[in-house]
């Protein structure tokens, strides 16, 4: 039953609509970052253009599939489970330049390498993916996790130590603290996953009692999709885990196990007109720290576009996306605003979406049908609705799917399932499927 569930699962989520099939245009394409967005983009465009000539620029020796990471944190995967070599990737007539990009000029069209090398292209695909700042949390850094028990499983190696952590917490018990951060971010249900299942795993070794869960947000809604906020909250409330809102992480200090917080708080006050006297009430803003003791840390870094995207004035200079440095790409063909020869896609990208390896599977196709159409001196027609998806994992079998467009208008993927609710249906996807789709189908270009 299990296997026919997954190959059901499988098929419905394999289909997207076709675009280009094959194309004579030539140009030199430049690809920075072989990640999830940049080495599908390098499959597709390999089996459309009938003479490619692409070249990726990427340091990493391996590839990762990253949402197996809260897999490794909650036991439920090894660590070698989610690696693979970045050779045996990368699709064959691809040049690969294992090197990593220090700057780019747009207006010139060049790159340069940390080898000193500087590389022209006719396009750039721009996926080197985001930048994590753990230096921004005074008292961390990526080097050190895992001190004083303060983790993150945004980083592999965090991901394994979360996972001892997490038994060890379990055995003896106290205060556990979760947080994710107020910036733009990789899978931002992952940090709600890490708190759920710690709650699941120490109910099913009957030691809940030892520990309290405190989530501690840092907007105002636990979920920004009103169709999935209801039942998550609910979850939440069901099983004691406590909710600490608009609390944004500024530090820890692993010798005395504490973390510190600054709590926005709206206030409501007088102000009076220096002209009329009148005085009306205005809401005013302001934020007090927070010092709380913790036994069992799982933090969340800000995040943004990287430094060499943020110099080369890629990124938004205007609206919310402006202050992550997200490139400024047209949110429905993926084409930068400003260079047309640039196309910028996953997680660096400036899109109003989610940021996820699900919406990267929903761009790719569009951004190759964008990109074969500028070679081809046509006018981008691909349109890409902002389509998302977040498989929560509320539970050890169960799974709240969240997939979601730009007006974050719910887009279940599988018919006649009550997406607002945890399924065991989305578990079995999210354990078996997603990983095999992910180095077999996305990563070859095939889904
Ligand atoms: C803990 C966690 C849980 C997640 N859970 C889910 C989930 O459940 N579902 C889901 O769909 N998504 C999930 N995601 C998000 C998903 O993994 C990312 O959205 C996706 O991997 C982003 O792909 P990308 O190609 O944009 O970047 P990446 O896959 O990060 O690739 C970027 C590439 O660029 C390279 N690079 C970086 N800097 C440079 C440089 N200067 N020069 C050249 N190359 C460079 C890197 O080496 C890397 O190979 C999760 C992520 C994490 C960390």
């Amino acid at each position: 039953m299990q296997l026919l569930a997954t190959l059901g699962v499988a098929g419905c989520w394999g289909s997207y609509k076709a675009y280009a099939t094959t194309s004579s245009a030539k140009a030199r394409v430049l690809i920075i970052g072989g990640g999830a967005a940049g080495l599908s983009m390098a499959a597709r465009l390999c089996s459309i253009l009938e003479t490619p000539d692409i070249t990726l620029i990427d340091p990493s020796g391996e590839q990762f599939y990253q949402p197996g990471f809260t897999m490794i944190a909650g036991g439920i995967y090894s660590p070698d489970e989610v690696k693979k070599p970045q050779s045996a990737c990368i699709p064959s007539g691809v040049k690969w330049i294992k090197e990593k990009v220090v700057a780019i000029d747009p207006v010139t069209s060049k790159v340069k390498a940390s080898d000193g090398n500087t590389y022209v292209y006719d396009f750039l695909v721009l996926t080197p993916g985001l930048q994590m700042n753990f230096d921004q949390v005074e008292g961390v850094s990526r080097s050190t996790l895992g001190v004083g028990n303060a983790h993150c499983m945004y980083d592999y190696q965090g991901a394994q130590n979360t996972w001892k952590a997490l038994q060890e917490f379990s055995q003896k018990g106290g205060a556990g603290v979760f947080t994710n951060t107020f910036t733009k971010l990789k899978c931002g249900g992952a940090p709600k996953k890490i708190a759920m299942l710690t709650d699941d795993y120490c109910r099913r070794n009957k030691t809940r009692d030892k520990i309290s869960v405190t989530y501690y947000n840092a907007s105002k809604d636990l979920f920004d999709t009103p169709y999935y906020a209801g039942r998550l909250e609910e979850i939440f409330k069901e099983r004691d885990l406590n909710i600490c809102p608009q609390h944004r992480l500024t530090g820890v200090d692993t010798a005395s196990k504490k973390v510190f917080f600054e709590k926005a708080v709206t206030l409501e006050v007088d102000e009076t007109d220096e002209k009329t006297g009148l005085v009306t009430k205005v809401k005013k803003k302001e934020t007090t720290p927070v010092i709380v003791d913790y036994d069992f840390l799982h933090f969340t870094p800000p995040m943004s576009a990287p430094d060499f995207v943020k110099e080369a004035e890629l990124g938004w200079t205007e609206g919310s996306l402006q202050s992550g440095s997200w490139v400024m790409v047209d949110k429905n063909t993926m084409v930068h605003k400003r260079y047309p020869n640039i196309v910028s896609l996953g997680d660096v990208a400036g899109l109003p979406t989610s940021k996820t390896s699900a919406a990267i599977r929903m761009q790719v196709p569009i951004a190759v049908n964008n990109l074969v159409a500028l070679m081809e001196n046509r006018a981008p027609d691909a349109l890409y609705n902002g389509y998302t998806a977040c498989p929560i994992i509320t539970e050890y079998g169960k799974v709240l799917m969240c997939e979601f467009d730009y007006d974050k208008k719910p887009m279940p993927t599988l018919p006649l399932i009550d997406g607002a609710h945890e399924q065991w249906v989305h578990w079995l996807l999210k354990k078996y499927v997603l990983k095999p789709m992910y180095f077999h189908g996305m990563l070859n270009g095939l889904m």
